[in-house]
């Protein structure tokens, strides 16, 4: 056996896993995670990620039984989770999350505000109603879950809040005026918060992520006669991957892992930031 092979079986044999240091950075074990949006797609993933982490996590959307399901992703991880249906957009029920968590743990470390809403319309006809259920959902779920996990963290001086923004939130595109502006308002918002609650040991960043197969983006692929137009997906996600120089579409998982990085203490020195997982269809 030469020299170089020798060293590197003997470094194999050293660092079959990953290094304690590396796993504690990234480690959330014994830490409470609020996640809204839990239900599906994103927020889903992110439940399932922070889980795996070693999180306990409290899982939040509109929908009860989605939550149950992805109560059952999460406990099969070996973690935890309670389930406590939310609709961000009350802040009386995000204040009630915020109870509720503390009730199910003592504690909360970490809240995701993931939850959201989008409507197509070009400005000429947006509707009031289709601005006000955006911002509704998006930018003022979002201010109230940043109170009420700032709250509570500022009482133990430590926390990571993370939000969700999107490119649109940077990149102008047609037909987004009301989804645009809200994840805008999103990424100020994780600065105004940074900048006030930074004092406290509190930080706060976005996730901005780009085109992702989700609920969400498939609800666009629908017909008006119902059916799922497998034709229209393919398009679409063709005109996407084209914007892309590594020529690909998001998975869920590929912005939980963001979401891992910025809730754990792997992040500790960052805050006010954007991460940007989109594939490279904008670089800012
Ligand atoms: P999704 O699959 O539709 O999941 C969002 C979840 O939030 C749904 O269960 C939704 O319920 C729920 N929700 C809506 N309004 C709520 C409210 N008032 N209170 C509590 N929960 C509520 O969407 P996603 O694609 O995972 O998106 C998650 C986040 O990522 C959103 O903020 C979205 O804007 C952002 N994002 C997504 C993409 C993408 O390409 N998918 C790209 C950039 C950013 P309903 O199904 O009833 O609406």
């Amino acid at each position: 056996m030469d020299m170089i092979s020798g060293l590197r079986d003997a470094a194999a044999a050293t660092h079959r896993s990953m290094h304690p240091e590396l796993v504690a950075a990234f480690s959330l074990e014994g830490r409470t995670a609020v996640v809204t949006g839990a239900g599906s797609g994103i927020g889903r993933a992110t439940a399932i990620a922070y889980a795996q982490a070693g999180a306990h996590v409290v899982v939040a959307d509109l929908h009860a039984v989605a939550l149950t399901e992805t109560a059952t992703l999460v406990e099969a991880t070996g973690a935890t989770a309670t389930v406590l249906p939310t609709d961000v957009s009350d802040k009386a029920q995000v204040d009630d999350l915020a109870r509720g968590a503390v009730r199910a743990t003592g504690r909360i470390d970490v809240w995701a505000n993931v939850a959201g809403v989008i409507r197509n319309s070009p400005l000429l006809d947006l509707t009031e109603a289709d601005l006000d259920a955006v911002l509704a959902v998006n930018l003022k779920g979002a201010i109230w879950g940043c109170a009420a996990a700032g709250r509570i963290m500022k009482s133990t001086k430590r926390g990571s809040i993370v939000n969700v923004a999107s490119t649109g939130g940077e990149m102008p595109a047609p037909t987004l005026v009301a989804y645009a502006t809200s994840k805008a308002g999103v990424i100020q918002l994780s600065r105004v918060v940074a900048a006030e609650l930074g004092p406290f040991g509190i930080r706060c960043n976005t996730v901005a992520p780009g085109f992702v197969d989700t609920p969400m983006t498939q609800r666009s692929w629908v017909g008006a006669d119902g059916a799922f137009d497998e034709t229209k997906r393919t398009a679409a996600v063709d005109v996407r991957r084209a914007q892309s120089p590594l020529a690909v579409i998001g998975q869920p998982a590929d912005i939980a892992y963001a979401m891992l990085y910025l809730a754990a203490d792997a992040s500790k020195f960052m805050t006010g930031e954007v991460l940007r997982p989109n594939g490279g269809v904008f670089m800012a």
